[in-house]
């Protein structure tokens, strides 16, 4: 176990030599990390227990975070805590989490280097709008993202509740490079073939997945933005569909701000209108990061 929360422990309270894990009374939003996979220098996902209490929706974020360092003066030490969405689905016993490595980042400059084992702080206090309650009926669902904002629709994907409501599932994901693309596309790829999740979801269901991803940099099938393939109608000739309209489609964006304001113009241009968890309506959208 690497030692990024026993220097905080041992602050706040002996640390019993024995376990591997401190005790969890020292901490008490504690969770274990159980996995972690690095997909690019960039990128990378992992796994926590979850707690008992924690219920949420598919599609919310939660805080979580590390110990601060001590301060200066006072030697105390403060939670350092970031948004973060539940890339896992409702009903899994852990959390999964879909992480970028900002080099600078004062959390994720740590957070990169936490191993099975490691705590994490966790705050269990689910929120957000990317969830079906904040959607009025529709045929299809549209999950637009880019970078670490495929977080949200992995969760979703693996929600019956999608499947249940839609006859289409399409998903959309932008980035620059391919390798960006892998936590994605693996994501899916093992979806469908998974038996416990056909037996969950059901095989015909898992086949309403339409997969549209695109990078902007590197050389792939399917080059550009997705805005830009909208706007010119090129991912409807190649999903072969007729357009977005308000009677039959719904989306979901989560995305950089410029990205976010941008699918706004454009669903609000399909004659789509904002949804929120108090008045659902037609599209609902998160940020993926701020700044
Ligand atoms: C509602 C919400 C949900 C979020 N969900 C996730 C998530 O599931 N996964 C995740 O990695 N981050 C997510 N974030 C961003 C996250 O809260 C942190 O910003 C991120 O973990 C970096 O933290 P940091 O302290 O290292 O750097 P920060 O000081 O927070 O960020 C430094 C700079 O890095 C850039 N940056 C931050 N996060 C990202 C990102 N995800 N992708 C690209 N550039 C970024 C921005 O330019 C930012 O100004 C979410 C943010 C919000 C508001």
């Amino acid at each position: 176990m690497s030692t990024l929360l026993d220097i905080s422990m041992t602050e706040m309270s002996p640390v019993n030599q024995a376990s591997p894990v401190p005790a969890k009374m020292a901490m008490p939003d504690a969770q274990t990390v159980t996995a972690v996979t690095h997909w690019t220098d960039r990128l990378f996902s992992f796994r926590v227990t979850r707690p008992q209490s924690l219920r949420f929706r598919s599609g919310e974020f939660v805080m979580i975070g590390l110990m601060g360092d001590p301060d200066p003066k006072t030697g105390k030490q403060k939670p350092l805590l970031r948004a973060y969405s539940i890339a896992s689905p409702s009903w899994d016993e852990e959390l999964e989490f879909y992480s970028i490595k900002v080099q600078d980042g004062p959390l994720t400059s740590r957070l990169q280097h936490i191993q099975p084992g490691d705590q994490i702080i966790l705050r269990p206090k689910p929120v957000g709008t990317l969830v079906h309650d904040a959607l009025l009926p529709g045929k299809r669902i549209w999950f637009f993202a880019t970078g670490t904002g495929f977080a949200p629709f992995a969760s979703l994907l693996r929600e019956p509740e999608t499947y249940e409501n839609y006859e289409q599932v399409i998903i959309t994901h932008t980035c620059r490079d391919v390798a960006e693309l892998d936590y994605g596309r693996t994501l899916i790829e093992e979806l469908k073939a998974d038996e416990m999740m056909q037996e969950l979801i059901g095989a015909e269901n898992l086949a309403k997945i339409r997969y549209y991803p695109t990078t902007t940099r590197e050389e792939s099938p399917k080059m550009g933005r997705i805005t830009t393939l909208l706007e010119d109608g090129t991912v409807f000739r190649d999903l072969g569909i007729d357009g977005i309209s308000p009677e039959t489609d719904r989306g979901m964006v989560c995305g950089s701000l410029d990205f976010n304001t941008d699918m706004k113009a454009l669903l609000e241009g399909f004659g789509l209108t904002e949804g929120a968890n108090s008045e659902p309506a037609q599209y609902v959208v998160e940020k993926a990061f701020v700044g």
